[in-house]
C-alpha cells in the first residue's frame, strides 16, 4: 500500500459516474464528485423537454460494469435514464463522495497537485483532478434581434421549465437537431398551432423510438446474465458496423445514406414540402437524427414549416425575411448546446500560470482524449475528440477512467508526483487524428457542431479496437514524469 491519492471528480454525469466507480474498484476513495447539478446525471439531469428520447438502444446506452436488462423501450426515454445513472450512483455507494449544487469556478495547479474551488467558496485540496465536464452542457442560445421584447414565453429545451403551458398554445420551435426534431414531434399533439423554423433541414432516419421492449425480455436477461452479456456484445459489434460507416466511404456507407434519402421520400410526398426538407449535404454528415414522428408531425393540419430566415423577434412573434409575422405564445429554442466549451467557463491554470483559454485558444485539443500539455495531474474524461459519433459513450468513458486509474496507480507506487503529457507527443495524435478525419463522412461538407472554431472535426476517426488499444496503459515516453523538488 503506498500513497493514498485525493482526487477530484468535476461532474457527475455519464463520465464522472464511471470515473468514481473505476477508481473505487481499484481501491481509491479518497475523491470527492463535484457536481453542479443537485443531481446525477449530466446532460440527462438538465434536460427535461417533451419527447427526450435517447437515440442510442438503451442495452447499449449503459456501463459495462452496471447491466440494465429491463429497460421500457428498445430507446430508452430520458427520465428513465437519469434514474438509471442515480440508481448506479446508489449501488456503487457513490453518495459520501458527491457534492451538489457544487460549481467549480477554479482550478489552480499549484506546483504539486491541484487547488479547486467551488461557487460556494469551498476549497479542495487535491492531488489528481479529473474533468469529467461533459461535451453538450452549455446551451447554445442565439442573439436574435428583438428577443428582449418578446411578451410570451421562451423555453431553451436543456433548461425546459415545466410551469410554461404548451397544450393549446401557439409554438414556435427553433432549431431541427435531434432535440428539435424530437419536441416537435412531441408538441405538435397538443398544440394549437405549431411553427418549426428550420434554417438548414436534416437528414432524419426512419426508426421505431417509441418501440417497447417487452416484459419478458427483461426478465429473460435479469435471470440470464450470459445472455445480457451475449447481447451487450451483439451491440457492440452492431456499433463496430455503425464506426466503420462513419470513419471510411464503401458501399455500407452508401446504403445508409440511402435509406436516410428514402425516409424522406417515403414520408414526405408533397414536392414543394420535400425540397424544402432536402438537406444540400450527404445523410450523416452531421449528427444523424433518427425520429419515426417527426414528418408525420409536419403534416399535422396545425403544423407549419418555415424554412425562411428570421428577420426579427417581435413583441408578439417571429418575423421571417419576407416580411410575414408568425404570431406565437411561446418560442422554444431547440439550438443545441456549445460543445466545445469544456471545463470553461471555468479559470484554470495550469504549470506556469497558463489558462485553459490560452492553451486552447485555437480549440480543444488533448493526447489521446484525455491529457493536455501545461496541465499536470489532470486528466479529461470524454474530452476532446471523443467518439461521440461513432462508439458507446459509457463503453469509452470506462476505458478512459481505467486509463487515468493505471497513471494513479504509479503515483500511488511512489514513481512520481507529477506527470504531464508533452507537447510533442499531443502533437503526433493530433496529426494522426486529422490524417484519419480526413475520409470521414463528418468531413463532406457541412457545418455541424462537430467543429470548433478552429475549423477541426471533434470526434474521434478510430474504431473502438483502436480506441482501446491506445488507452490500455501508459506510454510514459509520451509524459513528463517529475518529482516534487
Ligand atoms: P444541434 O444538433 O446543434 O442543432 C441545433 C439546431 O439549431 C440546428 O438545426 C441549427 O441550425 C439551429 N440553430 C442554431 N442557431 C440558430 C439560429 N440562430 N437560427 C436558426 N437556427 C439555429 O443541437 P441539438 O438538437 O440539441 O442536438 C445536439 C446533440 O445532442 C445531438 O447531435 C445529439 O448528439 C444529442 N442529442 C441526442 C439525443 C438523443 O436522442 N440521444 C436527443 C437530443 C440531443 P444549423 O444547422 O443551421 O446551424
Amino acid at each position: 500500500m503506498g500513497r493514498d491519492p485525493r482526487i477530484v471528480i468535476i461532474g457527475a454525469g455519464v463520465s464522472g459516474i464511471a470515473t468514481a466507480v473505476t477508481l473505487q474498484r481499484n481501491g481509491f476513495h479518497n475523491f470527492v464528485i463535484l457536481e453542479k447539478g443537485s443531481d446525477v446525471g449530466g446532460v440527462w439531469y438538465w434536460n427535461r423537454y417533451p419527447g427526450l428520447t435517447c437515440d442510442v438502444p438503451s442495452q447499449l446506452y449503459q456501463f459495462g460494469f452496471a447491466p440494465k436488462p429491463d429497460w421500457s423501450q428498445v430507446f430508452a426515454p430520458g427520465p428513465e435514464i437519469q434514474r438509471y445513472l442515480a440508481d448506479v450512483a446508489g449501488r456503487f455507494e457513490l453518495g459520501p463522495h458527491l457534492r451538489f449544487d457544487s460549481e467549480v469556478v477554479a482550478a489552480e495547479f499549484t506546483g504539486s497537485g491541484w487547488r479547486v474551488e467551488t461557487g460556494d467558496g469551498v476549497v479542495h485540496e487535491a492531488d489528481f483532478v479529473i474533468a469529467a465536464t461533459g461535451v453538450l452542457h452549455h446551451p447554445a442560445m442565439p442573439d436574435l434581434p428583438g428577443l428582449g421584447d418578446f411578451t410570451g414565453q421562451v423555453l431553451h429545451t436543456a433548461r425546459w421549465d415545466d410551469s410554461v403551458p404548451t397544450e393549446g398554445r401557439r409554438i414556435a420551435v427553433i432549431g431541427t437537431g435531434s432535440t428539435g426534431v424530437q419536441v416537435v414531434s412531441a408538441l405538435q399533439r397538443k398544440a394549437e398551432r405549431i411553427t418549426h423554423f428550420v434554417r438548414s433541414p436534416q437528414w432524419v432516419i426512419w426508426a421505431p423510438m417509441n418501440l417497447p421492449q417487452p416484459a419478458l425480455v427483461g426478465a429473460v436477461l435479469e435471470k440470464l446474465p450470459q445472455v445480457n452479456k451475449a447481447l451487450y456484445q451483439a451491440g457492440m459489434a452492431g456499433a463496430k458496423l455503425f464506426t466503420d460507416v462513419v470513419t471510411r466511404p464503401s458501399w455500407r456507407r452508401r446504403v445508409v445514406q440511402e435509406y436516410a434519402r428514402v425516409s424522406l421520400r417515403a414520408q414526405i410526398r408533397n414536392p414543394e414540402m420535400r425540397e424544402q426538407l432536402t438537406p444540400d449535404y450527404q445523410p450523416l454528415c452531421k449528427r444523424q437524427v433518427l425520429s419515426a414522428s417527426y414528418y408525420r408531425a409536419l403534416r399535422a393540419r396545425n403544423s407549419e414549416l418555415v424554412t425562411t430566415g428570421i428577420e426579427t423577434v417581435t413583441p408578439t412573434g417571429i418575423r421571417t425575411r419576407d416580411g410575414r409575422d408568425h404570431e406565437v405564445d411561446v418560442i422554444v429554442f431547440a439550438t443545441g448546446f456549445r460543445a466545445h466549451d469544456y471545463m470553461r467557463p471555468m479559470n484554470m491554470t495550469g504549470r506556469e500560470g497558463i489558462s485553459i483559454d490560452e492553451a486552447w485558444a485555437k480549440g480543444p485539443r488533448a493526447y489521446r482524449m484525455t491529457a493536455i500539455p501545461g496541465f499536470p495531474n489532470l486528466f479529461t474524461v470524454l474530452g476532446p475528440n471523443s467518439p461521440t459519433g461513432s462508439i458507446p459513450l459509457h463503453h469509452a468513458a470506462e476505458v478512459t477512467a481505467r486509463y487515468i486509474t493505471a497513471w494513479i496507480q504509479r503515483w500511488q507506487a511512489g514513481e512520481f508526483d507529477t506527470v504531464e503529457v508533452t507537447e510533442e507527443a499531443t502533437g503526433r495524435f493530433e496529426a494522426e487524428v486529422a490524417e484519419a478525419l480526413g475520409p470521414t463522412v463528418w468531413n463532406t461538407g457541412c457545418n455541424s457542431w462537430y467543429f470548433t472554431e478552429g475549423g477541426n472535426i471533434d470526434l474521434l476517426p478510430f474504431d473502438r479496437h483502436t480506441m482501446e488499444t491506445m488507452l490500455a496503459a501508459p506510454d510514459e515516453r509520451d509524459f513528463h514524469l517529475r518529482r516534487n523538488a
